[in-house]
């Protein structure tokens, strides 16, 4: 029922819905924003207030969705075509902000987060909402064109408002990363109308404020196989996001194909079912859960390492755990879990 609901939903640009259902000191709204539906919630607010600043954030998810969508058209569109025309374009400061900090996080992941590769998800069928997709994977050769024309964010010149680059195969697509910076504006514009507890929820990816009354807000870290795996009690500022292969993929028989690329093969990840992040920023959240799920076991400590962080936890396709020091001592698991704590980075 809920899905039939959010693929109506996803039908519609960005609608705002105030819930019914709040529990006393809480406000409630939810928004559709670039296929996720976004909650947000206030504790302790006045209620005119918290209906002005939910009427502000519409206008500011109603923008978002227009300028960042990855393949409706809109202002990310346009910047991409000219790309790959190879003719400079006028960007905006939210867009110039994701381009800038990607190329830091593409950087420090060595490659392993990269918003270049629009081509290569377009390909694979990722831009769509309605998941999962059905059919056999792209053709190898399809796949080797686009990876030796090696797309990368740091392909991108910023001059002023202006973007523009000499690889015509950069195809900016911001879906590992901008439900993390939606997350943190929505936050500063919450802050800046004085709501300092509040929690901004991206279909269980989020960023929490402040308290919910005399406890902290609690935060349900899900569980790839099922249900829940444990609960994080938030501190005054934290994101704690979530990247995840078992929900948006492509299937042929019985094989999946998960929406995660790795840059370097062009082929979706699969060793890794979820990565989960703490950490004091949406956008570094968002792109790091991203990078890690690429990294596998192999790499991802040196991966977290290099950006710098230091609450990660990892499940693995048989339902493994591997967590940091810091991150056992946030997590309370719901149950037994085969679990192995790296101490040190
Ligand atoms: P989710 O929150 O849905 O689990 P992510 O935050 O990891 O997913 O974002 C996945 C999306 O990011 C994909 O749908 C695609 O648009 C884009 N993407 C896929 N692989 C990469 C990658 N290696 N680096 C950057 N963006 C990617
Ligand atoms: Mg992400």
């Amino acid at each position: 029922m809920r899905l039939a609901i959010l693929k109506i939903l996803a039908l519609t640009a960005c609608i705002w819905l105030v819930s019914c259902s709040e529990k006393p000191g809480e406000q409630h709204a939810e928004f559709f924003v670039f296929g996720t539906l976004m909650e947000v919630t206030t504790w302790g607010a006045d209620k005119q207030l918290s209906r002005k600043a939910f009427a502000r954030l519409h206008a500011q998810f109603q923008d978002m969705h227009r300028d960042w969508h990855a393949w409706e058209p809109g202002l990310l569109t346009e910047i991409n075509d000219a790309f790959a025309a190879g003719q400079a374009v006028t960007a905006n400061p939210a867009i110039l902000e994701l381009t800038r900090r990607s190329q830091e996080i593409e950087e420090q992941s060595g490659g392993r987060f990269n918003p270049a590769i629009g081509g290569l998800v377009r390909l694979w069928g990722f831009h769509t909402s309605d998941y999962p997709i059905e059919g056999p994977p792209p053709g190898k050769a399809a796949i080797e064109d686009l990876l030796k024309q090696n797309p990368s964010s740091l392909d991108v010149r910023i001059h002023g408002q202006e973007m523009s680059t000499r690889n015509r195969s950069v195809q900016l697509d911001f879906g590992g990363i901008a439900k993390g910076y939606a997350t943190d504006l929505a936050i500063d514009t919450l802050d800046q109308m004085g709501i300092s507890n509040a929690i901004v929820n991206a279909g269980g990816d989020l960023r929490a404020v402040g308290r919910h009354g005399d406890r902290p807000w609690r935060v349900a870290i899900r569980d790839p196989a099922g249900g829940i795996i444990g609960v994080v009690e938030s501190r005054e500022d934290e994101a704690i996001f979530t990247s995840g292969n078992y929900e948006r993929y492509r299937q042929e028989n019985n094989q999946r194909y998960p929406h995660i690329l790795d840059p370097r093969t062009g082929w979706p990840v699969e060793e890794i079912s979820s990565v989960t992040v703490i950490t004091n920023e949406g956008l570094l959240a968002d792109a790091a859960a991203t990078a890690l799920i690429v990294a596998g076991l192999s790499e991802w400590q040196d991966v977290a390492y290099s950006l710098n962080l230091d609450k990660v936890l990892l499940i693995d396709e048989n339902g493994r755990v591997y967590l940091t020091a810091e991150m056992n001592k946030r997590i309370g698991f719901s149950g037994k879990v085969d679990k192995k704590i790296i101490e040190t980075l």
